[in-house]
């Protein structure tokens, strides 16, 4: 039995930063892939979907400054970027799985299943390993109902050759307002179905309220309290049925209605390891199941934070602290700043002002008055910043069309007490850039 000192079993972003660390010992790995390598983010997840917000951007941008300089919207080809797409990846998949392999590293491509506290097995062989990991991520939540097979999720979006007129969306996180928002760019008329009342939850709901209302008006239909009964094929495309009875005709429907743990057929239930079919594996402060040579990392770690390509990176790198380093101290988020890549966005970092307590205070800039936003026809552009009762920054929320590269500003500045002070003493930025933005906020 061929024997190594890490097997990981899923190659995505948590798997990755580990080998990076392990790259520079002579430790060895086996990365065991059921899906496409380098997993969710690179394939169906983050970087597709940034890849084509590159051309939804300047189709939306023109939308809005149509008639204030610009003489008519740009219109998005969906066709040929998903052409260019496809090649791009082609590339990219050839050559993903080449490069995480190299005289330590070793790659099966088959489904891993945890047979023993050290061994795996995977394309019919059993390989030994003194420690485990489980970056197995997560992978769409199916809605229970009726036809929810006629449904495609983010595994296929990115790769539709055609989009038809009308398309329906179901959920109400990120996924589906990002993929609403390439879609009506690209000139289908989208209707997003949520079952509740919210929306983007972990963001801040005034600034979410705005990005609804800009979305509505764009022509995005967006029904709330609106849950789905059933999907059912027609002659023209589909028909989804709401539990009130409404019913919404598409020539395709997109279920983003949720992402559930990769646990399944892991060997979990054998080893007595504990986890959430949902939320995925249990572990402690370093990430350990309670079978202590097995770690999980990652989105299918189930510890309560977000499911993020960054908390993904610092959870490899932990492990490989408290294995290698023996390291003692539990593991440390740092203040992670997540993004909507909606047009606009909606960004956060930190606390949000629904989260404030006694002695927290907010201060607000609109920042759609600035000369920078006023050009880029971004009016409705604001941020908010809330400080402690000790004048930290204790968190900002940003809507504009830049806020998901703005926020990686704040979150340096979480914990700093004069941030202006320290923003001019150790970040030297080009103005007028978002040097704008924090000198008119903290003088
Ligand atoms: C549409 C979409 C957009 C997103 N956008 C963003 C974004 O803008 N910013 C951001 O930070 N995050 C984003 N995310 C989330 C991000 O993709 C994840 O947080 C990240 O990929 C998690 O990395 P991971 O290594 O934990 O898991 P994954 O990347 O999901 O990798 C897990 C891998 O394990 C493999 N696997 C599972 N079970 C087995 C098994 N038994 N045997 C072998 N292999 C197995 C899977 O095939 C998969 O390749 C997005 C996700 C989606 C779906």
């Amino acid at each position: 039995m061929k024997k190594y000192d890490y097997i990981i079993i899923g190659s995505g972003p948590a798997a990755n930063h580990l080998l990076f660390k392990l790259a520079r010992t002579k430790k060895t790995a086996l990365v065991i892939e059921k899906g496409f390598w380098g997993g969710t983010c690179p394939n169906t997840g983050c970087q597709p979907k940034i890849f084509m917000e590159g051309a939804v951007r300047p189709v939306l941008n023109t939308y809005y400054l149509s008639g204030k300089g610009v003489e008519k919207p740009a219109k998005l080809d969906w066709n040929a970027l998903i052409k260019r797409k496809k090649l791009i990846w082609a590339e990219f998949r050839r050559e993903e799985r080449s490069s995480i392999e190299n005289e330590q590293v070793d790659t099966v491509f088959g489904h891993g299943v945890i047979t023993g506290p050290h061994t795996v097995e995977a394309a019919g062989q059993e390989y030994e390993g003194e420690n485990i990991v489980i970056p197995t991520g997560l992978r769409p939540h199916r809605l229970e109902v009726p036809g929810s097979e006629y449904a495609i999720t983010n595994d296929e979006f990115f790769d539709l050759d055609e989009l038809p007129a009308k398309t329906v969306v179901i959920g109400g996180g990120y996924v589906a307002l990002e993929l609403a928002t390439l879609m009506q760019a690209a000139g289908s008329e989208v209707t997003v179905l949520q079952h509740s009342d919210r929306l983007l939850r972990p963001f801040d709901q005034e600034y979410v309220e705005k990005l609804t209302q800009m979305m509505t008006d764009r022509g995005i239909q967006i029904k709330l309290n609106m849950p789905v009964e059933a999907i059912a094929k027609t002659a023209a495309g589909y028909e989804v049925t709401a539990e009130n009875g409404q019913k919404f005709a598409a020539g395709l429907v997109v279920d983003a209605s949720g992402r559930r743990a990769n646990v399944d057929g892991l060997g979990l239930e054998k080893l007595g390891i504990k986890f959430d079919p949902i939320k995925g594996v249990a572990v402690n402060e370093h990430l350990q199941t309670n079978v202590p040579s097995i770690f999980a990392a990652g989105d299918v770690a189930d510890n309560g934070q977000l499911n993020l390509t960054p908390v993904a990176w610092v959870d490899s790198y932990h492990i490989y602290d408290f294995v290698e380093n023996g390291l003692e101290e539990g593991i440390k988020y740092p203040a992670v700043a997540t993004s909507t890549f909606t047009y606009p966005q909606i960004a956060q970092v930190g606390k949000r002002e629904s989260e404030m307590e006694d002695g927290d205070t907010v201060r607000r800039m609109k920042l759609g008055a600035t000369f920078a936003s006023l050009g880029e026809g971004d009016t409705n552009a604001e941020l908010k910043v809330i400080f402690n009762q000790a004048g930290e920054v204790v968190g900002a929320s940003e809507i504009s069309i830049n806020a998901g590269d703005d926020i990686n500003l704040f979150a340096p500045l979480i914990g700093k007490k004069d941030p202006a002070k320290f923003a001019m003493n150790n970040l030297g930025f080009a103005f007028p850039t978002l040097a704008n933005k924090l000198d008119v906020l903290f003088r």
